[in-house]
C-alpha cells in the first residue's frame, strides 16, 4: 500500500462538476488501497477575483489582510471536494493549512514553509479517511494566516509529501505534463517523459508556471519523487528525475521558458565610483522588490549606466524610489520601459555543447528581434526583448533547436 500526495490545480477544480470528477479519480486510487492526501488550489480565477476586490479598495493592500482574504479560496475547495468524496462513500477530512499545522515564516503573501506537523494527517489516514488539505497557506508562529505566493499549492503538496515521507507526489494540472515550452504558445511542443530536477528548477524560476519553484526546491532537497500529470487525460506525465546524468544522445536544450510582465529600469550617467551598483540596487531590494537581470555598462567619460529588470507590477514603485534618489545618485536620467519580456533556453546539456548562444542570437537576428539584455549561466541563456516579440521568439527558437514533437535530430544534439 502506497501513500500518495496528489495536488489538483485551479482548472482541475474550476467547477462543481470538475470537483466531482476529481473525487471520481481519487476514488479509483482508494479502491486500489492507496492512502491519499489531496492538496487543492482555489477554483480557477478565484485568487485573481479576490485580489481584484482588494485592489479596488487600495493599490497596495495590507499584506496580512491579503492573506486572510486569499486563503479563503482554497478553503472552499477542500470542503466541496470532501463532500464529493463522502457522497461516493469515501470518508474524507479537510484541513486548512493552519489546522494541519503548516508553520511558515512571517512574510505575508510570499511565506516560506518552516515545518509541517504530520500528526493530525496520519491520525486521519489511520481512520481510513482521505485527507484534503488547502494548498498555498499556513500560519506563522503567532497564528497569523500566511500564503506562499502564486502557484503555492504545488509547494504545499511537495512539502507535505516530504514531511509524510510519501511514495510519490503527483501534480495534476490542465496539460499532460512538462513540455519543451508552454504548449499554449507552441502547439507542437513536445511532452517530456523525464526532466532533470536541475532543469526543472531553471524552467520554473524563468517563468514556466507549471510548477512553483519552491516546490521543485523541496523535491530536490528532500528527494521527493515528483510527477506532473493531466487531471483530464490518462498518461504517465513527466517525472522530475533526481538523476543528474544526461545521456549522450539527449538534446542540449531541455526547454524554453519565458516571462511576460517584466519591466526594465535604466539609471544613466552616474559617476563611476565604488558603491554605484549598491546605491542603485540596494534601496530597491530593501523595499522588498525582487530585482532580476542586472547589467552595468563599461564606464565611459567617468560615468556609468546600470540597467535592471523587475516585475511590471513593482516597476512604478521601483522607479519612484530611484526618482527620489536621483540627485544624491547624481544620475543624469532614470527611465522605465514597461514593455519587455524575457526568453530563456535551458538545458544541462549546454555545459558540453558549444555554439548554443550564437545559434540563439542568429535565430533572433533572422527574425529581426533586437536583444536588449543577455545573461547566461552554465545551463541557461536568457535574453530580454520587446514584449511584442516574445511569442515569435519562443516559436522560432523552438523550431531552430528542433524541440518539436518527433524532431529529435542530430542537429539538436
Ligand atoms: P494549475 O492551476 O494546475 O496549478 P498552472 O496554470 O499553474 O496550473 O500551470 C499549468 C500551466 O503552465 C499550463 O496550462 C501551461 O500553460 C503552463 N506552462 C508553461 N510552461 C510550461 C511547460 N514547459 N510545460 C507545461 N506547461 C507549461
Ligand atoms: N490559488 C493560488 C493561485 O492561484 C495558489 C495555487 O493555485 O497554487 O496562485
Ligand atoms: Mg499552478
Amino acid at each position: 500500500m502506497a501513500l500518495i500526495v496528489q495536488k489538483y490545480g485551479g482548472t482541475s477544480v474550476g467547477t462543481v462538476e470538475k470537483i466531482e470528477a476529481v473525487a471520481d479519480k481519487i476514488a479509483k486510487f482508494r479502491d486500489k488501497g492507496d492512502d491519499i492526501v489531496v492538496v487543492v488550489s482555489a477554483m480557477s480565477g478565484e485568487t485573481n477575483r479576490l485580489t481584484a476586490m482588494a485592489q479596488d479598495i487600495m493599490d497596495y493592500p495590507t499584506p496580512r489582510e491579503m492573506d486572510v482574504l486569499l486563503s479563503t479560496g482554497e478553503q472552499v475547495t477542500i470542503a466541496l471536494l470532501s463532500m464529493a468524496l463522502e457522497k461516493r462513500g469515501f470518508p474524507a477530512h479537510s484541513f486548512t493549512g493552519g489546522q494541519v499545522r503548516i508553520l511558515t515564516c512571517e512574510t505575508h503573501t510570499k511565506a516560506r514553509i518552516r515545518e509541517i506537523d504530520g500528526t493530525r494527517i496520519h491520525a486521519q489516514l489511520e481512520q481510513g479517511n482521505v485527507v484534503v488539505v488547502a494548498g498555498f497557506q499556513g500560519t506563522d508562529e503567532h497564528g497569523n494566516i500566511t500564503t506562499l505566493g502564486r502557484g503555492g499549492s504545488d509547494t504545499t503538496a511537495v512539502a507535505l509529501a516530504a514531511a509524510l515521507d510519501a511514495d510519490e507526489c503527483q501534480i495534476y494540472t490542465d496539460v499532460k505534463g512538462v513540455y519543451t515550452t508552454d504548449p499554449r504558445v507552441v502547439e507542437d511542443a513536445r511532452l517530456l517523459d523525464t526532466i532533470t530536477f536541475e532543469e526543472m528548477l531553471e524552467l520554473a524560476s524563468l517563468g514556466a508556471k507549471v510548477l512553483q519553484i519552491r516546490a521543485v526546491e523541496f523535491a530536490g532537497k528532500y528527494k521527493v519523487p515528483l510527477r506532473v500529470l493531466s487531471s483530464f487525460e490518462e498518461g504517465p506525465g513527466t517525472l522530475i528525475s533526481l538523476e543528474e546524468e544526461k545521456k549522450m544522445e539527449d538534446p542540449a536544450i531541455a526547454g524554453i521558458a519565458f516571462q511576460r510582465d517584466e519591466a526594465k529600469i535604466t539609471v544613466s550617467g552616474i559617476p563611476d565610483l565604488p558603491g554605484l551598483a549598491y546605491n542603485v540596487i540596494g534601496p530597491v531590494s530593501e523595499a522588498g522588490i525582487e530585482v532580476d537581470v542586472i547589467v552595468q555598462n563599461a564606464a565611459a567619460d567617468n560615468t556609468n549606466d546600470i540597467t535592471f529588470t523587475v516585475k511590471r507590477s513593482d516597476s512604478d514603485r521601483a522607479k519612484g524610489i530611484l526618482d527620489n534618489l536621483q540627485s544624491s545618485l547624481q544620475a543624469r536620467e532614470i527611465s522605465l520601459d514597461k514593455k519587455i519580456g524575457k526568453v530563456s533556453l535551458v538545458g544541462v546539456g549546454m555545459r558540453s555543447h558549444a555554439g548554443i548562444a550564437s545559434k540563439m542570437f542568429k535565430t533572433l537576428a533572422t527574425e529581426n528581434i533586437n536583444i536588449q539584455l543577455i545573461t547566461t549561466s552554465e545551463i541557461k541563456i536568457s535574453i530580454v526583448i520587446e514584449e511584442k516579440y516574445l511569442e515569435l521568439a519562443v516559436r522560432s527558437l523552438h523550431g531552430a533547436f528542433d524541440l518539436a514533437e518527433g524532431e529529435i535530430t542530430e542537429e539538436s544534439n
